[in-house]
Formats: C-alpha cells, structure tokens, sequence
C-alpha cells in the first residue's frame, strides 16, 4: 500500500432497492477501509432525475445501517467533501465540461433520438457493431456553426470524443490482475444530457477526484464504465485511483442472481428473517475467503482479517442453504435476551397467542433455540408449539398414536399431570418414570418419547421433552394429550 491515505466510497444509485450484489460491494469497500485505518464515503448518485428517488436512497441509507455497514462521511454524516446527493453537486460538474470542450475533448452534439435510431437501424441492416457517428464530433465548442445553434436554444447533448479507437487502456484490477480493454468498446459518449443534467460516468470521475478516493471496488459489469472513466481521468488530469471489480453472483442455477429471487434485496431477506450478523457473513464469504479458512465471523473478525489479495475473480455462487446455516451459528451466539428482543419486534410476534406468565419466554428460548436458524423460523415454531390455535397433530403422529401402548402411556401421562400452572423438571422426571414402569410390560425408548411428544406438540420429532415439558402450560399439555387419546385406537 502507498502512503496515500485509503478512501473508498459505495455509490449506490437510488432507482430500486438494496440487492445482494450491492451490499456485498458496499461491504467489501468498509472491509477494505476499515482494515486498513482509511475511510468510507458514501455518496447517492441520483443524476438520472427520471429513475432517481430519494425516498430509495433514505431506504438503501436504512438497509445499511441495518447491516452494520456505516460511513464516515455522507448522506448524514457531514464531512469534508459533502454535498453526498450528486444531484446537490450540479455547479460542480460544470467547470468540467467547460475545460473538456475547451481542450477539445468533448463536443456539442446535435443528433437527435431519431437520427440515432437511424444509425442503429442502419448498422444492424449492414450485420455491423453499433458505435456513434456524430457529424459534430471535430466542431469546436466556439465554432461559430455550434454557438449559432446553441444560441437559437437548439438541443445538444455534450459527448465525449474517443480520439483513438485502436489504443488499449491497460490497468492493474486489484482482483482480476492485468486488464485490456481497448477504445473501440465504445463510441463517444455522453457526458452532458440535453436537459444539461451530467451523466454516471463523468459525476463518478469527478466526485471520485473531488473526494480523493483512493480505491474504487464495484461490480464487474462497470468494466466497459472503467474504460470510459480511464478516458476521463486523463483528459482532466486527475489522478486514477485504484479498482478492483469483484465477480458477478449467479444463482442456485448458475445464472446471474435476479432481482426476482426471493433473497434478492436486503428487505427479502430482512423478511425471510436473515439477522445482519449472519448475512454479513455469508456476502463476506461470497468471493473472499478467510485465511485460516474460518467460516464464522463476526464484522470485527472480518474487518480484522479482509484483504483484497484473497478476494476470487470467478463468479460466485450464491448458497442459500450456507447463508442460512451461518444464520443459525449467529442467532445462536445470541444472548437468550437479544433474541427475544428481535422477535419480539416483528410485526408476526404481536398477532401470537403466546403464554404470559412471567419468565415463561426464557422456557420458550431454550426449546427454539437450538432448532431455529432465521427469526421467521423462530416465529414458526413459536406459533406452532406455543399458540393453541395453531395446535395441529401432523401426519407422522397418526401411526405413532396407533401403536400399542401409546394410548395407556397418554391415559398415564393425563392423569398425572397437576394442577400447577407449568411443571418443573423434577415433577416432569417422576411423571415419566411413573409412566416406564406402570405401563404393562414396562415402555421405553422411541415407544415412550414419541407418544410424549405428539401429545405435546403434535409432531413425534422435536426439541428435547423436558424443555418442552417445561415451556407449556400444564393447561395446553392437558388439552393436547386429551385430542390426542381421542385419536388412539
Ligand atoms: N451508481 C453506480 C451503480 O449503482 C455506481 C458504480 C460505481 O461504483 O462506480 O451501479
């Protein structure tokens, strides 16, 4: 690393929500600055007025946050190179096309939408690659043929003039190694709308300088904008930050991760009750690997060991088996008390018929907590075990229920259980001790603890019985056992 000091920035555009792709990229450039004492600036690139929303933007602000992904400088969080919103920064962008035109590296273009299609249509016919003819390309901006045109109010988009087709641009890509690409990926480019509104790639080059970025990682489908941006860079002078352009992430099926896939967008996955401990650390894994190939870490641990050398250039594959494992590992590094506070404030918690007596959700914790690996799931199961209306003696039962002894063991187990509100472990272990030797023939074993607990939670598989002993109320182990001896044959 040189001296310089390390700046990244996420540039998130607000035209939609949160994708795993962008918190991924948002997450590598903090790992990155964060590893290395630098800063990360966040900054809103809402240019295109017509997709732009800034309602998006504050929700994309909320998403990180929520992830743990925050900015040293940006949208709230004032700094030195603000305003954050590009569309705040208009007067800054200016100077810049005047020194482009001025220097003969941009022009004022008159084509209009028409005239473009035309060219499209035309080169196609033809079985050629499109690329711009613009017949203004080697007018100056002060020619008295432009300024007429431009004084009469006529429209003209101000484009980027590639003066030389055949040169390469070659860059070192932190991830990727050397990179080629040659000029004649693209024609001449806008850098000014009609509207006079700026474009992504020439606000991104002059923020990036303006902000002094040092290290630009983003997907690699802004390769093509790289080679644009490296144009830019040179004409203006600036300095050229380092990139990195990490992997594209393809789904279950090896294709490119839709937007559409039910885990797609921070709020999926919030919904699908993904803890931002444990995505983190899935979108971590997805295309860096630890170097003592350790699996679960927390931000800390990520931060401390995340360098760029160890991230992979071949695309990833998204697991969601995986991110829901490491889910699991991190709800359960979870104080009993942390996660009933974060379920307790879903919106499914409320709508519970739950028990209310007083350390009664410990009880409950201990029976979901090694059975859970998202908060939805732990939802579920509450309902399920917990919420009498939602009591429902599931298929497997019904041949448990029809073995021999099952019906005395219930008959045994019901007459036993008390009048107390819950029952302790001690009076739950004499039930059941009981019940193996007044059995006729004695019972034990499967034949025993299944029986149990269908007539606790209407399933033979489960958390262990004593905890769910425990956790219901003697008054829904009553009613339980009661509908499951009305099955027995
Ligand atoms: N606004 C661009 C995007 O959301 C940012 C690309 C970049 O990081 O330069 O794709």
């Amino acid at each position: 690393m040189s001296n310089q000091p390390v700046r990244v920035r996420f540039a998130p555009s607000p035209t939609g929500s949160m994708h795993v792709g962008g918190i991924r990229t948002a997450l590598y450039n903090y790992l990155f600055a964060k590893h290395h004492g630098g800063s990360m600036v966040l900054r809103i690139e809402d240019t295109d007025s017509e997709r732009s929303d800034h309602k998006l933007a504050e929700e994309q602000l909320d998403d990180l946050r929520w992830l743990g992904i925050e900015w040293d400088e940006g949208p709230h969080v004032p700094g030195e190179f603000g305003p954050y919103y590009q569309s705040e920064r208009l007067n800054y962008y200016k100077q810049y096309v005047d020194q482009l035109l001025k220097e003969g590296h941009a022009y004022y273009c008159f084509l209009t939408d028409e005239e473009i299609e035309a060219q499209k249509a035309k080169a196609e016919a033809n079985g050629d690659p499109y690329q711009i003819v613009s017949p203004y390309r080697d007018f100056s901006y002060d020619d008295p043929k432009i300024t007429k045109r431009l004084e009469k109010n006529e429209k003209a988009t101000v484009r980027f003039k590639v003066k030389d087709p055949n040169r390469i641009y070659t860059f070192e890509d932190l991830v990727r190694g050397e990179i080629n690409l040659p000029a004649h990926m693209v024609g001449d480019f806008v850098l000014l709308r009609s509207d006079g509104m700026p474009v992504y790639n020439f606000c991104c080059v002059v923020d990036d300088h303006a902000m002094k970025i040092s290290h630009v990682f983003r997907g690699e489908e802004h390769l093509s904008n790289t080679l644009r941006q490296l144009m830019l860079y040179e004409s203006l002078g600036f300095e050229i930050p380092h990139f990195g352009h990490l992997s594209i992430i393809l789904d279950e099926d090896r294709k490119k991760l839709s937007k559409r896939h039910k885990a797609a967008s921070c709020s999926d996955l919030k919904t699908l009750g993904y803890v931002p401990e444990g995505i983190i650390n899935y979108l971590a894994l997805l295309g860096w690997s630890h170097p003592r190939g350790e699996e679960i870490l927390s931000m800390t641990d990520l931060v401390e060991s995340f360098t760029v050398d160890r991230v992979n250039a071949s695309p990833a594959v998204f697991d969601i088996q995986k991110m829901h494992w490491l889910n699991g590992q991190h709800i359960r590094n979870m104080t009993p008390k942390q996660l009933w506070a974060l379920l307790s404030e879903l919106p499914e918690f409320s709508k519970l018929a739950l028990p209310t007596s007083n350390g009664w959700n410990e009880k409950a914790l201990a029976v979901i907590w090694s059975e859970c690996d998202t908060l939805a799931h732990a939802i579920d199961l509450l309902r399920i075990w917990f919420d009498q209306s939602h009591f429902n003696i599931v298929e497997p039962s019904k041949e448990v229920l029809d073995w021999p002894n099952t019906k005395m063991i219930l008959e045994a187990w019901l007459s036993q259980l008390n009048d107390d509100a819950f029952l302790t472990a001690d009076a739950y272990k004499a039930i059941v001790e009981n019940i193996k030797t007044t059995v006729e023939g004695g019972v034990k074993g499967k034949f025993l603890f299944m029986p149990l607990r269908v007539a606790m939670i209407g399933s033979p598989h489960g958390p262990d019985l004593h905890l769910l002993a425990e956790a219901l109320p003697v008054k829904l182990l009553k009613e339980r056992a009661a509908a499951c001896l009305k099955l027995c044959n």
